[in-house]
């Protein structure tokens, strides 16, 4: 890799890489659980969803959840992977208050989905490929609460056997802003699938993040693993503070304990959990309740051609058929609702300017009131109707501001409010005209000034445009200024 020098970090001792590898955790969207036909909505009252078989009650049967195994496969086809027609499910062996069958069932050694990319748009306009190690299925565990009660603690199964996808990423990521972008990029394309919600605060996404330091060219540093880190900006944190960690104990000579740690949101550090030693043992074997899992290739083909619209492939057919910059289409494909809006929005219409509309002032007022697209009070029509207006030189993009004020704040036709409220550029030329005038007649100075420095017409238009409340058409007002100046 040529990039993988450009990204060093600088200790008292000399360069250090940074070597990124992440676990994410993601919900799968299913009505029902992994193994049981128990709701696998998020909330509820604690254990109201929990049937016999998630309670693992003796004698009770796991039964596959073909709809889960399908959300595995387009998320594998989504990351361009390879799927395994053949996988099998593993029993991963620990005691916790949580796990009521004392195992979880997991995918170890034949995972559904093998090796594939993702591939992040940075900052700056360049590309970077992060290749997948593998994504399998496997159940959710439940929730200790113990703030309930003074001498005990209490369990919610209702998370217990939900269905997750686990996907790992190769140690490719070089910085905590390629790994923001990774997880950024990975929920956009499982929200588009509609295989995970990517509600991070909800638990539905969160990631393990591994990390190590090593000199450039050398052989990959000892990792550690932080574990559930759920939000971007906490994985951005994490890493930014165990590589200042790492680099620290080692120019102090010391050495790294490949061990799982913890990050603590309020004071923005990480701590230990546990060590290598303490590591689990958790004698995987395969689950005697359930048989491989074998699907076929017509299924997986089946599958694949029912897939929507990729963020990657729509970015090319934004720049292909709007004619819109790398920039542009990469924001605007970030979340399917936006780039829905633009469509809608784009349509027929000057696809540029549309975009500045979309992307400046709709975006930004929805900022500013921190709503999601969801909430917008003004529809893409609406929206689209401004911009139409400014298309036939009916209003200014001054105007067309003030406009989109006033349908956002009090919904409504454009064109109406234009007609209604007298807002119509003015391109009669005799009304200008006599605006223009009455100023050279009021600003002799001005007028002498103009013609030794033809610049200062600026000046005149301004007073034009102020004059006429914003409604002189621009052009018409520099095109008669220029005649009556003599310019
Ligand atoms: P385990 O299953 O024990 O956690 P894996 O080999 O599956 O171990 O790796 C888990 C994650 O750690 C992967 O995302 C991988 O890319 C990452 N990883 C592996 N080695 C390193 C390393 N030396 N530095 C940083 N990340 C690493
Ligand atoms: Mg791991």
């Amino acid at each position: 890799m040529s990039a993988e020098n450009t990204h060093l970090v600088k200790g008292a001792t000399g360069e250090w890489e940074v070597v990124i590898g992440l676990e994410v955790h993601a919900q799968v969207t299913s009505n029902s659980k992994l193994f049981s036909g128990a709701s696998a909505e998020y909330g509820g009252e604690p254990n109201d969803h929990v049937s016999l078989v998630d309670a693992a009650m003796p004698g009770m049967l796991p039964v596959i959840n073909r709809e889960c195994v399908d959300q595995a496969i387009r998320t594998g086809l989504g990351l361009k992977a390879e799927i395994n027609l053949f996988s099998r499910f593993d029993r991963k062996n620990y005691f916790y208050p949580d796990l009521p069958q004392g195992y979880q069932i997991s995918q170890f050694q034949y995972p559904i989905v093998g090796e594939g990319t993702v591939i992040l748009d940075m900052k700056d306009g360049s590309t970077f490929e992060v290749g997948i190690e593998r994504l399998h299925l496997e159940q959710d565990a439940g929730k200790s609460m113990h703030d309930q009660h003074p001498s005990y603690s209490y369990v919610d199964f209702n998370r217990t056997g939900v269905a997750l996808m686990e996907i790992v990423s190769k140690p490719d990521m070089r910085t905590s802003e390629q790994a923001r972008a990774y997880v950024t990029k990975l929920r956009t394309i499982l929200r588009y699938l509609g295989t995970c919600d990517g509600n991070m605060d909800e638990g539905s996404m969160r990631a393990d993040v591994n990390v190590s330091v090593r000199r450039p060219g050398e052989e990959l540093g000892t990792r550690t693993e932080t574990k559930n880190v759920n939000s971007i900006r906490f994985i951005g944190q994490t890493i930014d503070y165990e590589v200042g960690r790492q680099i620290d104990v080692l120019e102090d000579g010391g050495t790294i304990d490949q061990e799982t740690r913890l990050f603590d949101p309020k004071s923005g550090v990480t701590k230990s959990m546990r060590s290598k030693e303490e590591a689990h043992d958790y004698r995987y074997f395969p689950c005697p309740d359930l048989l491989p899992l074998k699907v076929t290739q017509d299924h997986v083909d089946e599958l694949a051609k029912h897939l929507p619209e990729l963020p990657d492939e729509k970015k090319d057919r934004l720049i292909r058929e709007y004619g819109l910059n790398s920039y542009d289409a990469g924001i605007l494909v970030s979340d399917r609702a936006s780039s829905d809006f633009f469509e809608a929005v784009a349509k027929g219409r000057d696809a540029k300017l549309a975009s500045n509309w979309v992307t400046n002032d709709f975006f930004g007022r929805l900022k500013k009131e921190g709503k999601d697209i969801s909430e917008s009070p003004i529809s893409a029509d609406q929206l689209g109707g401004v911009i139409d207006l400014i298309s036939k030189g009916d209003i200014s993009g001054k105007i067309a501001k003030d406009l989109f004020e006033i349908v956002w704040e009090e919904g409504g036709d454009p064109a109406e409010i234009v007609e209604a409220r007298g807002m119509k550029q003015v391109t009669d030329t005799g009304a200008i005209e006599a605006i223009v005038d009455q100023i050279i007649a009021n600003n002799p100075d001005q007028v002498a000034g103009v013609k030794e420095k033809p610049q200062l017409i600026g000046w005149f238009v301004g007073q034009v445009m102020k004059e006429s409340k914003g409604k002189a058409n621009p052009q018409a007002v520099n095109e008669i200024l220029k005649e009556k100046l003599g310019l």
